[in-house]
């Protein structure tokens, strides 16, 4: 039996889910159920901040540069956030990193 997603999806998506179960061999119910806590724990970890790195050169930006989270110059090195998913947020000021 094939079970059919909701119509509040896009016919593009049922497609790729439908793809996905040829591919696999797996119905739709076991996709979902695999992917549900996959995704919730991509989505929780991508707002969680593990840490910053401190850049050790300038590259195209400088001293005078904006940090975009307090539109300050930057004056120091730039700092980049790593999220729980290795995923980097854009490059901030050492005030912005280090502030709570
Ligand atoms: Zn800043």
């Amino acid at each position: 039996m094939k079970t059919q997603l909701s119509t509040v999806v896009s016919p593009e998506t049922r497609q790729a889910y439908t793809r996905l179960g040829d591919v696999t061999g797996l119905t739709l119910t076991d996709l979902l159920t695999a992917a549900v806590p996959l995704l919730e724990r991509h989505c929780r970890q991508a707002e969680l901040v593990v840490g910053y790195i401190r850049l050790d050169r300038w590259g195209d930006l400088d001293a005078s540069a904006v940090c975009p989270e307090c539109d300050q110059p930057f004056g120091d090195l730039p700092w980049i956030a790593v999220r729980g998913n290795g995923i980097t947020c854009a490059p901030v000021c050492s005030r912005c990193a280090t502030s709570e």
